[in-house]
């Protein structure tokens, strides 16, 4: 059976409750974990204000030394690491080690900056003498908490886990009660790498008892969730009277606008990649598709061949080429609410041009599986729920455009803000859809993909703050300011 890891060391629940974790492609038992209460959480948070003060005054280079040996214990573990994902989470194993690389490629990231981290030195106006001035200094915030949804358990673990522990704090991190494994298992190896006790910890459980008890407890300061519009506002209201620093990666409907002049190639393929990747599982996933009408058919025939190629199956197992293997969605609920979207388009008019079942023929193995045929659907009106909603699986609507202003106009009708991309050679079309649309990045001729060198975060519904970059680091600091009075008295 999995365990925790608390103080230093793996744990069971304190009460010995523990829950079952299942494979989405076949309904089978993976493991066990321990089933968290507040008992749990007390005793970690113990450990992590235990932990603060000497990691805080550890030397950068000394914190990014630990981490390296951590990442290189990772990065030897791969084939472990990735198959548990695989298992517990669904997704293809070259999915799995994508986001193992990415997860590596992250905390090199940061561990690259911890001897990086600068204030400033400002001259100010004389009051009581001359060269009177001022300094930034930058100080970690405290024990902090981050909160992880089961798309990409390794990827939004490592976005937290990076920027905390090079600005010098212990972090907490509370993996989806169904994704705990992988990150368990890489929480370890951080560990054994010589992190200190409570400088990384891992309570697994519910959201609704171990996050909630980790945002109220009061000797945590910082929370940062990736999770859905809902789970964000209710992070808001639990951490907002207590003043904590929160940052919210939420939920998205990522539009993306194919112009006449797109490379249809290669934007057919981005546009896979974005809908299809993690079987649709994705905040910046392409949930919108505007497509001009003078590209229209020749567009939607490659991409209709493309999505035509998808073979769904145990991510454990490749199909032959030029297929491509697309894994189950991750619970029952997801793929019931996915078909629940899709019938509401479709009653409302929307045709579906492919897909959009659950597969006819399937390996009896795999008949508990929650697999969903990849779909494209066409004109679904705009109070459907496909528009509306958040369609968190592999359906995308696509609509025909006239002009920019239309195209920018639609990109902009929700209530979502997180990504958005545009498909075009024409430089001033592309600083438009920059400018105009409402979103925390605009990709161009490009796939949707958090890159670590670059903030990311949402506006509108889609969140408050910044994960990736050298800016995430902003939000693990407290910025104190100090004024050194003049120097000429004697
Ligand atoms: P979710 O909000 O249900 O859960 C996310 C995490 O929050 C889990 O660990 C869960 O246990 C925890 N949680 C749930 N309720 C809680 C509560 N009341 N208090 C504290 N913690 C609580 O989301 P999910 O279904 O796991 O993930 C899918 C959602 O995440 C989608 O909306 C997706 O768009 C979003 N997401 C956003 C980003 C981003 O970077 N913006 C990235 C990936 C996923």
């Amino acid at each position: 059976m999995a365990m925790m890891f608390i103080n230093g060391n793996w744990a069971d629940a304190l009460s010995g409750r523990t829950y079952e974790v299942k494979n989405p492609a076949n309904g089978k038992l993976v493991d066990a974990a321990p089933e968290a209460g507040k008992e749990d959480v007390e005793a970690a948070v113990k450990a992590a204000q235990a932990a603060f003060p000497a990691w805080a005054d550890t030397a950068p280079d000394d914190r990014a030394a630990i981490l390296r040996k951590g990442i290189q214990a990772v990065e030897a573990h791969a084939q472990e690491i990735t198959a548990l994902l695989t298992a517990e989470q669904g997704k293809p194993i070259f999915e799995a080690s994508g986001e193992l690389h990415h997860l590596v490629h992250g905390l090199e990231f940061y561990t690259g900056l911890a001897s990086k981290l600068r204030g400033a030195q400002v001259p100010l106006p004389p009051a009581l003498g001359k060269h009177a001035y001022g300094l930034v200094i930058k100080r970690p915030v405290g024990v902090c908490v981050g909160i992880v949804p089961w798309n990409f358990p390794l990827t939004l673990m490592g976005t937290k886990v990076g920027p905390a522990l090079v600005a010098g704090n212990p972090i907490i991190i509370k993996p989806a009660r169904t994704t705990p494994l992988a990150t368990l298992k890489v929480i370890g190896l951080l560990n054994e790498a010589g992190l200190p006790p409570g400088v990384l910890q891992c309570v697994t459980g519910s959201g609704s008892v171990v996050g909630e008890s980790l945002i109220c407890h009061p000797a945590v300061r910082r929370v940062a969730l990736t999770g859905s519009s809902e789970t964000g506002r209710r992070v808001m209201q639990l951490a907002g009277p207590d003043f904590k620093r929160i940052t919210l990666e939420l939920g998205g409907s990522d539009p993306c606008i194919i112009c006449p002049d797109a490379n249809v190639k290669r934007a057919v393929s981005g546009v896979a990649v974005g809908r299809y990747w993690n079987a649709g599982q994705q905040c910046l996933a392409i949930k919108r598709l505007y497509v001009f009408e003078q590209v229209y058919d020749e567009f939607m025939q490659a991409l209709l061949e493309k999505v035509g190629n998808y073979r769904v199956g145990d991510g454990l197992t490749r199909p032959e080429k030029p297929y491509i293997r697309m894994g189950p969605l991750h619970t029952a609920y997801q793929r019931e609410e996915v078909e629940s979207q899709l019938a509401d388009a479709a009653e409302k008019g929307a045709k579906v041009l492919i897909g959009g079942k659950r597969p006819a023929a399937l390996d009896p193995a795999l008949q508990e599986g929650y697999f969903f045929e990849p779909a494209v659907v066409a004109d679904a009106p705009e109070d459907s729920k496909l528009v509306t909603e958040e369609t968190f699986g592999p359906v995308l609507p696509v609509w025909k455009v006239k002009t920019l202003d239309e195209a920018i106009q639609k990109a902009n009708s929700s209530r979502w803000g997180l990504g958005s991309s545009i498909w075009t050679q024409n430089m001033t079309w592309a600083h438009r859809a920059v400018r105009e649309i409402e979103a925390g990045v605009t990709w161009v001729n490009q796939i949707h993909y958090g890159y670590d060198e670059l903030p990311f975060g949402g506006v509108k519904a889609s969140g408050l703050g910044h994960e990736h970059g050298p800016e995430a680091v902003e939000y693990y600091v407290e910025q104190k300011g100090a004024v050194f009075g003049g120097l000429d008295w004697e």
